[in-house]
């Protein structure tokens, strides 16, 4: 299971120095999961630091399109490698609705963090009225084919997506671990009709995640981890969300083995 906190812009450099101290002391080895936090950029330094002798990868919320140059105020992901960076989220539907990004856009991101070295974690997800409209898978799996399309074969199998329905961030309305499947199940399907390889990506369900309800969630046979905003900034929540993850993955390598979507548990 991989479980990705999202600080969002969030976080200072006195308040970071607890947070990171209880991910430190809280995020062990035989947790079973890999456990990431997506820090704002000026705290990278900081979070590596803290996070160095330690299991918890480090990633960004987003990374620029370009690998450097006249483009005042990005951030490039080879920067964000500099700082022990392994995980960038990219294609957050707050960029998205703020930022006004799109699939060309997402995909290039997407592109640069694999060429320097990290892991894309890329959202998508519906509005509301898209789900009420019964237009969910179909507005899903656009994003997700738009996103493949775009990038090669060796570029494509190093993603995560990360289904993130937008009536479900930051609103404490969570899908439930039925609602996810449905989505997950869709998205696996469509990855498996393109290669045997692909249909191994990792799947993460991203939307008001809490300690409470995790368990439902990472119960699901497509669901492979969870992307947690608001509950990653309580870092003890955080930890009891990792807690269940670990004890989801121990009970679904009990029921068969786990050689899909496994490589990157074992990276630091
Ligand atoms: C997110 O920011 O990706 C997210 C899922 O936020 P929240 O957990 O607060 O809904």
């Amino acid at each position: 299971m991989l479980v990705v906190g999202n600080w969002k812009m969030n976080g200072n450099r006195v308040e970071n120095v607890a947070r990171l101290d209880c991910l430190a002391k809280g995020i062990t080895e035989n947790l079973n999961v890999q456990a990431v936090v997506c820090v704002p950029f000026p705290y990278l330094a900081q979070t590596e630091q803290a996070l160095q002798a330690t299991p918890v990868g480090v990633g960004v919320q987003d990374v620029s399109t370009q690998s450097k140059g006249a483009y005042t105020g990005e951030v490039s992901a080879a920067m964000a490698a500099e700082f022990g960076c392994r995980y960038a989220i990219v294609g957050h539907s707050e960029r998205r609705a703020y930022q006004f990004e799109l699939s060309d856009a997402i995909a290039l991101k997407a592109k640069q963090a694999v060429v320097h070295g990290l892991i894309p974690i890329v959202c998508v997800g519906e509005t509301l009225e898209e789900r009420a409209a019964g237009r969910t898978a179909d507005v899903v799996t656009t994003q997700v084919s738009e996103i493949l399309d775009r990038l090669t074969v060796e570029e494509q199998e190093q993603l995560v997506f990360a289904y993130e329905p937008i009536w479900a961030i930051g609103t404490g309305k969570s899908a439930s671990g039925k609602e996810a499947q449905e989505v997950h199940a869709c998205i696996r399907a469509l990855l498996r009709s393109r290669s045997s390889q692909l249909a191994n990506t990792p799947l993460l369900y991203g939307g008001s995640v809490k300690a409470a309800r995790a368990s439902d969630i990472f119960g699901q046979a497509d669901v492979d981890g969870a992307l947690v905003g608001g509950a990653s900034l309580d870092a003890n929540e955080f930890i009891q969300i990792c807690l269940n993850a670990g004890r989801a993955r121990c009970a679904r390598e009990r029921t068969g083995p786990i050689t899909r979507r496994a490589a990157w548990q074992s990276a630091p």
